[in-house]
């Protein structure tokens, strides 16, 4: 007997940039499956309207981004990474409930996994740059990891201490400007801020890092950010962050249709042709 299609989507506002159109539609024809991947371009003021009538209108979960991921997580049961990020950007059923988690955490491990494998073993101290929501999904990531410390450098310091208060001692807020200082101590420096993105400002920053060190950039967009480039001509392993967002959409793709699908090389060209566009 035929399997009754399935159907996920995307919602944002705006949503015509998401690449998840592109990877889950991917995973579906390598995997066979009859089943959809959509985009809903939804407004905030339609977004609990869009939830409620979810599985109604034939899904069976959903990515939610900009600017959803707190409303999803208000109207649905956050797992733990959900709960800890105060963001959920998957959504799926489970019998009637509809649940959600964030999987820019296990984006981010898995990420750092594959391209520098045993980058958290004995791992001390990390620096990360940005106090945005991705900046909390890779911190909540690294102190599951047990990284004993971590400063958090941001722009605004103010919005730097509310992640101590939020994930606790280990976590250690820093001025912009005590960036460089910090550097020489980290095993492992994240860019989480928007800096570095096509079209808007450069991460402008001397990177004065032991060579032990691992630099890993949240930014795909262009594809060799300047940190990341800067970072491999200096000889230092690095992580970029189309590997991250390909890497965090794995989870959605198993709750939805079942399949734990893989991040090959043929996925990451296809994504990067399209962001050359
Ligand atoms: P967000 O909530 O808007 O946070 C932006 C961060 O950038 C804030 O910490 C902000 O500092 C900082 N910032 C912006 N302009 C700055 C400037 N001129 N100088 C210094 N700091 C500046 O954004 P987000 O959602 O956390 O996303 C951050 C980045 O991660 C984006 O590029 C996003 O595309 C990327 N991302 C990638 C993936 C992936 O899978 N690869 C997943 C999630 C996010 P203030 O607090 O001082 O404003």
């Amino acid at each position: 007997m035929k399997q009754e299609k399935r159907a996920a989507c995307v919602i944002g506002w705006p949503a015509g940039h998401s690449r998840s159109p592109l990877i889950h539609n991917y995973w579906i024809k390598q995997y066979g499956l009859n089943a959809e991947y959509r985009r809903e371009e939804v407004t905030a003021e339609k977004f609990a309207g869009f939830v409620a009538k979810l599985r109604d209108n034939g899904y069976v979960g959903a990515n939610v981004t900009l600017p959803h991921k707190e409303a999803a997580l208000a109207l649905s049961r956050p797992d733990d990474r959900a709960e800890a990020v105060g963001a959920a950007n998957t959504l799926w059923f489970e019998g009637n409930t509809l649940h959600s988690t964030n999987t820019d955490v296990e984006g981010f491990l898995a990420n750092l996994d594959a391209e520098v494998p045993g980058w958290d073993r004995g791992l001390e101290t990390a620096v990360v740059l940005g106090a945005g929501g991705a900046a909390r999904a890779v911190v909540y990531a690294l102190l599951q990891r047990d990284v004993e410390r971590i400063h958090l450098v941001n722009r605004s310091f103010e919005r730097a201490k509310t992640f101590r208060k939020r994930f606790g001692p280990r976590v250690q807020p820093a001025r912009w400007n005590e960036m460089t200082g910090l550097l020489g101590g980290a095993r492992l420096v994240v860019n989480a801020t928007t800096l570095g993105m096509t079209g808007g400002h450069d991460l402008d920053i001397n990177l004065r890092c032991d060579a032990a060190a691992i630099v890993t950039d949240l930014v795909y967009d262009p594809i060799e950010t300047t940190l990341i480039k800067t970072a491999r001509a200096r000889g230092l392993r690095t992580a970029d962050g189309i590997g991250m967002l390909l890497h965090q959409a794995v989870r959605g793709f198993e709750l939805w249709f079942g399949v734990r699908p893989d991040v090959t090389a043929e996925l990451r060209a296809l994504v990067e042709a399209d962001l050359r566009k």
